[in-house]
């Protein structure tokens, strides 16, 4: 998605250890309007798809998925990743290595919003080591809820996220897709539709 790949070009910076940091317009301050257009393309994608939720973990995805899940008029779900006293034991359970934190997390979903009949897309900002999107899809398959596919912002395709996830079967989407990240260079790799 040309609009996205221009804004981190313009606003995204390039941090140690491969990471990409856009906290101008993504991941702390966010625009409204550039999310809003991320939301219409990633439902264009997955429009056939008979979508009926949205599912992603906290903390990051949640304002992209609210909005995906606006456009294909369905409820969005995030993983939580403590269990509160409003969390009831019944819940669907994995363990996710956080890319960003580098350590291991519970993370939880009630039972009471997987069900065996959804088909759900699970939507995150970024794909790295394909670490928060495998839990996400190890929920959906303990729920024994269909998976329509993974709808991803950012993908950084010098790691292994992608491979991992259709080794999966499961079809992934990424508007855009970074191959190389060094000291003030983002490359991407081109369009295809
Ligand atoms: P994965 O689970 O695929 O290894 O990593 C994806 C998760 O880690 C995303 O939910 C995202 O929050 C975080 N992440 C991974 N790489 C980056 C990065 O380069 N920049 C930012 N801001 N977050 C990242």
């Amino acid at each position: 998605m040309q609009q996205l790949i221009e804004r981190i070009k313009r606003d995204g910076v390039v941090k140690p250890g491969g990471v990409l940091k856009v906290d101008s317009f993504l991941n702390h301050q966010i625009d409204p309007k550039l999310s809003y257009d991320m939301a219409k393309e990633i439902h264009r994608l997955f429009e056939n798809e008979d979508v009926n939720k949205i599912l992603t973990i906290e903390a990051s995805g949640i304002g992209m998925a609210v909005l995906t899940g606006l456009v294909f008029d369905c409820p969005v779900v995030f993983a939580k990743k403590s269990k509160t006293i409003n969390l009831s034991d019944d819940v669907y359970s994995t363990t996710v290595y956080s890319f960003t934190h580098q350590v291991s997390k519970q993370v939880l979903v009630s039972k009471r919003y997987l069900n065996p009949g959804d088909r759900v897309l699970i939507v995150d900002d970024f794909l790295a080591n394909g670490e928060a999107a495998s839990g996400a899809i190890r929920l959906l398959t303990e729920a024994g809820a269909s998976i329509a596919g993974v709808g991803i912002l950012i993908e950084k395709s010098f790691q292994p996220g992608r491979d991992k996830l259709i080794a999966q079967g499961v079809d992934v989407y990424s508007l855009a897709r970074v191959y190389r990240l060094a000291k003030g260079v983002i490359e991407f790799i081109p369009e295809e539709c």
